[in-house]
Parts: structure tokens; sequence; C-alpha cells
């Protein structure tokens, strides 16, 4: 369960980017995040996985409270959550295999990790990562030869491997063109409901949402302004 209460982020010169949040996110939940630029949203998904801790107020993930962890405890809170980007983040000039090992990076010991010395156990993780995402055949080619499409697919088979109970996404899909989109947000929704892993997906449009969420969330000004499932969203986001 990831659980907010009252958050609120003001950054370092006065933005509040969020304003006293109150949200439970039950367990193997899908939910889609909409609003304008400037809403909160990454704001928000970042305060999950600690990269942007409140300035007030709570957010729990499981019994964890972000923004009261030590180091170690932050370490294991970011092993446990998986991020997707908009740009998709990946190492170009190294293969898709490689760039999907990085999402183990925070699960093995370090020494190993640096000298690249991958066991056949890592390798088959960061395989049956691929096969999820249907690009099994392309693991020795260099990122930089895949579609955009394909390299979003890689960024969420780098999030899998990591092996997290949630997964963040931040824009998947605002690079893709129309039916590339569509078939990252499929890909999205089947790791969802086959391996129960709780999502959290920042979306530009409504459409999507309506058509893949379970629930979505309306943000305006950093507030919360819409809860529900996404069939009833249009006109208060
Ligand atoms: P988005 O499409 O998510 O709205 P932005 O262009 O707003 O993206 O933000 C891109 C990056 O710049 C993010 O990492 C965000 O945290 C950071 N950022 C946005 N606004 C500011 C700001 N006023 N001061 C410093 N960093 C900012
Ligand atoms: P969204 O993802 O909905 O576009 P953001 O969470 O990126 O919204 O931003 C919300 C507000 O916070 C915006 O006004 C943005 O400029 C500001 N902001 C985001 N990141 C930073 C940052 N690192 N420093 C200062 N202001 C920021």
């Amino acid at each position: 369960m990831i659980r907010f209460e009252q958050a609120t982020v003001t950054y370092p010169g006065g933005v509040t980017a969020l304003d006293g949040i109150d949200l439970e996110i039950a367990d193997g939940e899908f939910v889609v995040i909409v609003g304008l630029s400037g809403a909160g949203k990454s704001t928000l998904i970042r305060t999950v996985n600690g990269l942007v801790p409140p300035t007030g107020g709570a957010v729990h993930v499981g019994d964890r409270e972000v923004g009261q962890l030590s180091k170690r405890q932050l370490r294991s809170l970011r092993a446990d959550v998986g991020m997707i980007f908009q740009h998709f983040n990946l190492v170009n000039r190294t293969t898709v295999l490689n760039n999907v090992l990085m999402g183990r990076l925070n699960r093995v010991p370090g020494w190993r990790s640096m000298l690249g010395m991958w066991g056949a156990e890592e390798i088959e993780v960061a395989m049956q990562a691929l096969e999820v995402v249907e690009i099994v055949d392309k693991a020795y080619v260099r990122a930089s030869n895949l579609s955009g499409g394909q390299q979003q697919r890689v960024g969420i088979a780098r999030a899998l491997a990591q092996q997290p109970t949630v997964l963040l996404a931040d824009e998947p899909v605002a690079s893709l063109d129309p039916p590339t989109s569509h078939s990252v947000m499929r890909y999205l929704q089947k790791i969802n409901r086959e391996m129960g892993i709780t999502t959290l997906v920042n979306l530009h449009f409504l459409d999507l949402a309506r058509e893949y969420a379970d629930r979505v969330i309306g943000l305006r000004g950093g507030r919360l302004v819409f809860d529900g499932p996404g069939a009833e969203a249009d006109e208060k986001v």
C-alpha cells in the first residue's frame, strides 16, 4: 500500500508542486495520473521512490515512511520501486541485455556488477524480463539501433529485472507515436495484471488514461481534483 497523508512538496525557490495530497493506492492497482504540464505529476511519483521527499505531511510505501529513511533503507526502497522514463534513459553504446542488467545493479553486490561479472542467474532474470516485453531477439543489439517503442520496451524490461513491487512511469509514451503508445500501455497493463505489480503512470492525455487505467487521479496546481474511474474523468481534469 502507498499512502499519502497531507503530502506537500515545496521546492527550494518556493514553488509548491504538491499541496496537501491525501491518497491511498492498494497493492496491485493500476493508476494513471493526469494533469497539465506543471500540475505536479512528476513530483508525485518521485516522492514514491524518495527522489523528492515531502517537505510536509508524509508518504508511506509499505511500512516505510519516505523522508524518514536511512541511506540503506532508501537504497532498499529504490530497489523495490522500478522507474520508467519519457526518454527511455538507456545507455546507447551498449547492448539491450547490458541495459537490462543495469536494473540488477541495486540487487547484487557492487563489486560484481561493476566488473560486469553477471552470473547465469542474473542473465536469466534479464532475459525473462525481455521476454515479457517480447524483445528477446534484440538482446545483443546495441540499444541505439532500436526504434523508440523498442527502446521503451527495454526500459520496461530494465525496471522489471529489478523485480520491483512498484512500477513508476513518468510520461512513458510522451515521445512515441499513437500506435506505439498503445503498445507500451498494453505491456504496462499486462505486467500489472499478470505480475500484480502496483503501477503508477503519468500521462498527458486523458484518452489513454480512460482506456487503460482502473483508476485515474487528476492533479491541478498540486492538488487532487479527481479520483475515480477513467470514464468519469472528463471535464474535471
Ligand atoms: P515536464 O514535462 O515533466 O513538465 P519539465 O520540463 O517541467 O518536464 O521538467 C523537466 C525537469 O526540470 C524535471 O527534472 C523537473 O524536476 C525540473 N524542473 C522543472 N521545473 C523546474 C524549476 N522551476 N526549477 C528547477 N527544476 C525544474
Ligand atoms: P508535471 O510533471 O505535472 O509537469 P512537475 O511535478 O514536473 O509537474 O512540476 C510541478 C511544479 O513544480 C512546476 O511548477 C515545476 O516548474 C516545479 N518543479 C518541478 N521540479 C522542480 C525542481 N526540481 N525545482 C523547482 N521547481 C520544480
